[in-house]
């Protein structure tokens, strides 16, 4: 039987196409979190292309992006690169590989699991549930201050509609792996 290849393998878990990248770079240049990240996402888009998948599974830039969209906005090809990072993610936490950002892993799960009690992540309780067990206590205080004065961090969790149908993805999602 054909071995499956790692961009087929991404292809399939993203439903994306990473070989159809044009490598123009607009999506790097769109990303907010590229200064902080070791691979923009074309260079991710290359890595997958060129079949990299120890140094894209141990990379900075899968944990760091914050799934904003930017970048799939900008894609001439329409190629949605928050896909491909939740599919390296996946992959990489599946075949055990470390993540390079301390908490960060603390952070995924502690906001996947925000997101399955409650349908939407209610941020108040799960930084409170980061800040505890990461014993970052008095890290960024200034922004989550800033964030409550503009009414970004409410203190009572908001009512979807939709909860049973998010749980059921969860449940559906565990099932597949
Ligand atoms: S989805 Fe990720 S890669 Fe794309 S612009 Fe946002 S942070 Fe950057
Ligand atoms: S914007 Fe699209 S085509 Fe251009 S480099 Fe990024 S992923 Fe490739």
């Amino acid at each position: 039987m054909k071995k499956t290849t790692f961009i087929e393998t991404i292809s399939q878990q993203s439903g994306e196409l990473p070989a159809r990248c044009l490598g123009c770079l607009k999506c790097t240049a769109g990303c907010p979190i590229y200064p902080w990240m070791d691979y923009g996402p074309t260079r991710v888009i290359r890595l997958i292309q060129l079949g990299q998948k120890e140094r894209l599974l141990t990379s900075s830039a899968i944990w760091l992006c914050v799934g904003c969209e930017t970048c799939a906005a900008r894609c001439p090809m329409k190629i949605d690169m928050a896909r491909i990072m939740d599919a390296l993610r996946e992959m990489a936490l599946k075949e055990c590989y470390e993540a390079k950002e301390p908490n960060i892993l603390l952070f995924h799960n502690l906001f996947l699991n925000s997101v399955k009690k409650r349908g939407r992540v209610f941020e108040a309780e799960f930084l409170g549930w980061y800040k505890i067990k990461s014993g970052e206590f008095f890290k960024d205080m200034k922004l989550g201050l800033e964030m409550f004065k503009r009414g970004k961090m409410p203190l009572w969790p908001s009512r979807i509609k939709a909860k049973g149908e998010v749980r059921e993805m969860f449940k559906k999602e565990i099932a597949r792996r």
